[in-house]
């Protein structure tokens, strides 16, 4: 692999931006000079407009793009507009993703495969159509997914979680290993305890300290003051990984998680 000259993150789609680490990542990225298309689901359309104005009052060029990364159509829709309206795609930041909660003898099928829908069909869709078009292009790139210590390490009560997790981490080295001719890396993030909305949870206030995040810690076996972060920590590596400097990293699901899993 080599630096290639005319790889620069100009444009990146960011998946699941509406709130939590998928905003951070788009704000952070905007404040580097990146044009931004933003993604969620229709019921986070006005969060995801509201953020899109916001990148817009720092100079940048924001669209919001409606899609259920799921469903094939609406992801290469959604590439494909992305394309058409900012000109170009470098960067791929495949983050949209669920939870489910429950042991496994009570989970059902209904909801593995949702989880799995979301988090592995999904990522692997952003990663396909995002591929092709970078490809197409033929000036490098950078596809980064969403893993986690959950993808590193099982935990109880998230078995569906942590198992699409370790499916991302094995999609992100598969498609490394491909994309290397083409000057494209592809790497994960893996956090650990970060405070948005997926690690909220109504049973927080039942601990004695009771607060965000608890319950995470709780299935990883941490106690309460274990590390949390806010997902500024997340967009900070996302930020690295976009770097032309960075043509050298690929494969690797990057742990930013306070030490919880150390490899
Ligand atoms: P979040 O706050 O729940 O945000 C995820 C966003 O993705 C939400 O707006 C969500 O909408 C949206 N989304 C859900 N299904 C979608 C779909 N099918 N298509 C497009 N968008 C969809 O989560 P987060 O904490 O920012 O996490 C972002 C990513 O990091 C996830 O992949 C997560 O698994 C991973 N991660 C998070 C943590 C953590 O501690 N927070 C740790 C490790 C890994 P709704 O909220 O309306 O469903």
């Amino acid at each position: 692999m080599a630096p290639v000259e005319s790889y620069a993150p100009r444009v990146a789609l960011v998946t699941g931006a509406g709130q939590g680490i998928g905003r951070a990542i788009a704000l952070r990225l905007a404040d580097e000079g990146v044009d931004l298309a933003l993604n969620d689901i229709p019921r986070n359309e006005e969060a995801l407009k509201e953020l899109a104005e916001e990148l817009r009052k720092k100079g940048r060029r924001a669209v919001t793009l409606i899609a259920d990364v799921s469903v094939e159509e609406e992801v290469k829709t959604m590439v494909e507009k992305a394309v058409e309206e900012l000109g170009e795609l470098n960067v791929m930041i495949a983050n949209a993703g669920i939870a489910h909660v429950a042991t496994v003898v009570d989970t059902t099928v209904e909801a593995w495969e949702h989880v799995f829908a979301v988090n592995v069909r999904g990522t692997m869709l952003c990663y396909k159509y995002a591929a092709g078009q970078m490809i197409k292009q033929g000036r490098g790139g950078r596809i980064i997914g969403a893993s986690s210590v959950m993808g590193k390490k099982g935990c109880p009560m998230v078995s569906a979680y942590c198992a699409s997790k370790f499916a991302v981490r094995g999609l992100t080295q598969s498609l490394a290993c491909e994309l290397a001719q083409h000057n494209i890396t592809v790497n994960a993030y893996a956090p650990g305890v970060i405070i948005t909305e997926m690690t909220r949870s109504p049973h927080d206030k039942d601990k004695a300290e009771g607060k965000h995040g608890d319950s995470t810690k709780a299935l990883l076996g941490l106690p309460s003051h274990a590390p949390d972060a806010e997902p500024e920590v997340i967009a900070s590596i996302v930020s690295y990984l976009v770097k032309p400097e960075t043509y050298f990293i690929t494969g690797q699901a990057i742990s930013v998680d306070g030490g919880v899993y150390m490899s």
